[in-house]
C-alpha cells in the first residue's frame, strides 16, 4: 500500500469518454485552518469539506486570482469561507452564532448546521478582470449535493462531489462530465459517466482519507483507461497583511479609532482566517487617516 498523499492534488481524465477528474487529500492546510481555533468538532469536519471543495474547484482558474466558496444562513454556522488561490494556497473562516449550543453537533446535516434561508456563493476573482459570482440556496443536506447542484444549474454540467474529513485529514473527488470533445457518441459518453459515477460512489470516507491517489484512482476505476497528471502541492497561506486589515479601523471611521486610542495604547485587528495580531498605534492611525504622509509598517 503506498503513503496517502498529503496536500496534494491529482487532475487525470478518462480517456475513452469526456469526463475529468480531480482528487484532493489534506493534512497540514487542514490542520493549520482548524488549530487553535477551538471549534466544535462537526464544526471542523465542515470546514475540512469546504476546504477540499474550493481546492477542488479552483482547479478550473486558469489565470491569477481566487476562488472562494461562502455560505451564510441563519444556523449555527453564520457564515463558512474557504478561499484557494490559482497557487493552491487555502486558508478558511468560519463564524458560529454567538452562545450557541455546539455540545451536540455531531448529528446534524450541512443544512440544518446553515440553517434557514442558506445561499452557498461560490466567487471568482481574477486579479486583473471582472468577479463572477453564482449562488445557490442551500436545499439538500450536504454540502456535496449543493455543489452538483449548482455546477448543473450554472454551468450545465452533470457533477459530482464526494467529501471525508476526520480529526487529521480532509479529502475530496470530484467528477465532472465535459462538453462533448471526443469521437465518442453522446449515447457513449452518457453509459461511461452512469458507470464511472457508480464506481466512484463506492468510495469510502477511509479510502478517501488515507489512499495514495494513484492507488485510489486504480481502485476505484480499473476497468478504465484513466489518464493521471502529475500532483500539485496545496498549502494553507493567509495573504492578509497590517495595510488590509487597517481597513477594519477605517471604516470603523476617525474619530471611534482616535477615542479608542485615548482609552488603550494600541488597537489590535486579529486577521480571522490565520488567528495574526496587527497593532495600530496612534501614529499608525494618524498616517491612515491621512494626517501624516507615511506607510505603515
Ligand atoms: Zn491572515
Amino acid at each position: 500500500m503506498d503513503q496517502p498523499t498529503s496536500d496534494k492534488q491529482k487532475r487525470f481524465l478518462f480517456e475513452q469518454a469526456d469526463i475529468r477528474g480531480e482528487v484532493v487529500q489534506l493534512e497540514n492546510t487542514f490542520q493549520a485552518a482548524v488549530s487553535g481555533r477551538g471549534f466544535p468538532e462537526r464544526i471542523e469536519l465542515l470546514l475540512g469539506e469546504f476546504l477540499a471543495a474550493a481546492s477542488l474547484l479552483a482547479s478550473t482558474l486558469k489565470f491569477e486570482g481566487i476562488l472562494s466558496i461562502q455560505a451564510r444562513g441563519e444556523g449555527i454556522v453564520k457564515l463558512l469561507v474557504a478561499e484557494c488561490t490559482n497557487q493552491k494556497e487555502l486558508r478558511a473562516v468560519v463564524r458560529l452564532e454567538e452562545d450557541a449550543d455546539t455540545s451536540n453537533l455531531s448529528g446534524l446535516s450541512f443544512k440544518e448546521l446553515i440553517g434557514s434561508n442558506g445561499v452557498i456563493s461560490i466567487i471568482i476573482e481574477p486579479q486583473d478582470g471582472e468577479r463572477y459570482q453564482g449562488i445557490v440556496p442551500v436545499e439538500y443536506p450536504t454540502l456535496a449535493a449543493c455543489l452538483e447542484h449548482y455546477f448543473f444549474q450554472s454551468e450545465q454540467l452533470n457533477t459530482k462531489l464526494w467529501f471525508a474529513a476526520d480529526k487529521h485529514r480532509c479529502a475530496g473527488l470530484l467528477i465532472q462530465a465535459l462538453p462533448k470533445q471526443l469521437n465518442a457518441s453522446s449515447d457513449t459518453n452518457e453509459e461511461y459517466w452512469e458507470t464511472v459515477v457508480h464506481l466512484a460512489s463506492t468510495v469510502k470516507d477511509v479510502e478517501l482519507l488515507e489512499l495514495g491517489q494513484d492507488q485510489l484512482l486504480y481502485r476505484l476505476f480499473n476497468e478504465f483507461e484513466v489518464r493521471t497528471f502529475d500532483s500539485t502541492s496545496v498549502s494553507f497561506n493567509c495573504n492578509c497583511s497590517k495595510e488590509r486589515s487597517a481597513n477594519a479601523l477605517i471604516s470603523l471611521g476617525e474619530k471611534d479609532v482616535f477615542d479608542l486610542l485615548d482609552e488603550q495604547e494600541t488597537i489590535t485587528i486579529d486577521c480571522q482566517f490565520c488567528l495574526s495580531h496587527y497593532e495600530f498605534t496612534r501614529d499608525d492611525a494618524k498616517i491612515l487617516f491621512n494626517k501624516e504622509k507615511h506607510t505603515l509598517h
